[in-house]
């Protein structure tokens, strides 16, 4: 196995407020690996520091090798981002936004695979204000590959959906890692977190509460009923 991203001891905080006091975890090559918490839990702001997007106060953070404080535009080409809340002007298209975010990339992936490969073919002239809330995770996940990154970080992607688009983008979320990406899904559910992931942190309060495969947590104790009381 080989180890993708390497967190030890994550610090960081906002003036007083600390928002990950001390998160260390390691991902492997080709795996789903969930980060599982609630809200404000500090999940954002961990995946952020490894997404080169926020600076540490403390720890190490590696992706392959790369340093975000150290590298930032070298962790721009290996780590991939979904935003949470995708903001894109309302009236450009889905192929039209693909491309633009292309264009930001040394190496970028091929639009018309990405629309493929998320089943946005069909939607391709659609305006992004007219995408149904499925659809638009579907396009943030493409925005997410667009620069052809080996790890990709997704962050609530289901959040508000109904069952049958959470199902699609769950299917879709499997699909990416089988064609070789690395994943890291933040996630405030456990149904989600045991359907895709492969292993998780479970954040509380800045700090790591539990670890291990989904199957190990719930003996652990952890059923859904507790992660839901916890979470
Ligand atoms: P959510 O599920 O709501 O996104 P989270 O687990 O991702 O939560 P973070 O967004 O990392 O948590 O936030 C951790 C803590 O840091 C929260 O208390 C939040 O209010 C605070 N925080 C986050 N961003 C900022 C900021 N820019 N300035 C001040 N405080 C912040």
């Amino acid at each position: 196995m080989t180890t993708v991203v390497q967190v030890e001891n994550l610090r960081k905080s906002y003036g007083a407020k600390v928002a990950v006091a001390d998160v260390s975890f390691a991902v492997e090559r080709g795996e789903i690996f969930g980060i599982l918490g609630r809200n404000g839990a500090g999940k954002t702001t961990s995946v952020e520091t490894l997404a080169g997007l926020r600076r540490a106060d403390g720890g190490s953070v590696r992706v392959l090798g790369v340093d975000p404080r150290k590298d930032p535009q070298a962790i721009r080409t290996v780590v991939g981002v979904q935003l949470q809340e995708a903001r894109l002007p309302a009236r450009i298209t889905v192929i039209e936004a693909l491309h633009l975010f292309a264009s930001f990339y040394p190496d970028p992936a091929d639009p018309e695979e990405l629309l493929g490969m998320l089943g946005l073919t069909e939607h391709r002239g659609k305006q992004f204000a007219k995408l149904s809330g499925g659809l638009k995770q579907r396009l943030s996940i493409a925005l997410a590959l667009v620069g052809n990154p080996q790890v990709a970080i997704l962050d609530e992607l289901t959040t508000g959906l109904d069952p049958q688009a959470r199902r699609e983008v769950w299917d879709l979320v499997e699909r990416v890692r089988d064609s070789g990406v690395t994943i890291i899904l933040v996630t405030h559910f456990m149904d989600e977190a045991e359907r895709l992931c492969d292993r998780l942190v479970v954040i509380d309060e800045g700090r790591v509460v539990a670890a291990g495969s989904p199957a190990e947590l719930i003996r652990g104790g952890n059923d859904e009923r507790t992660f839901r009381m916890r979470l």
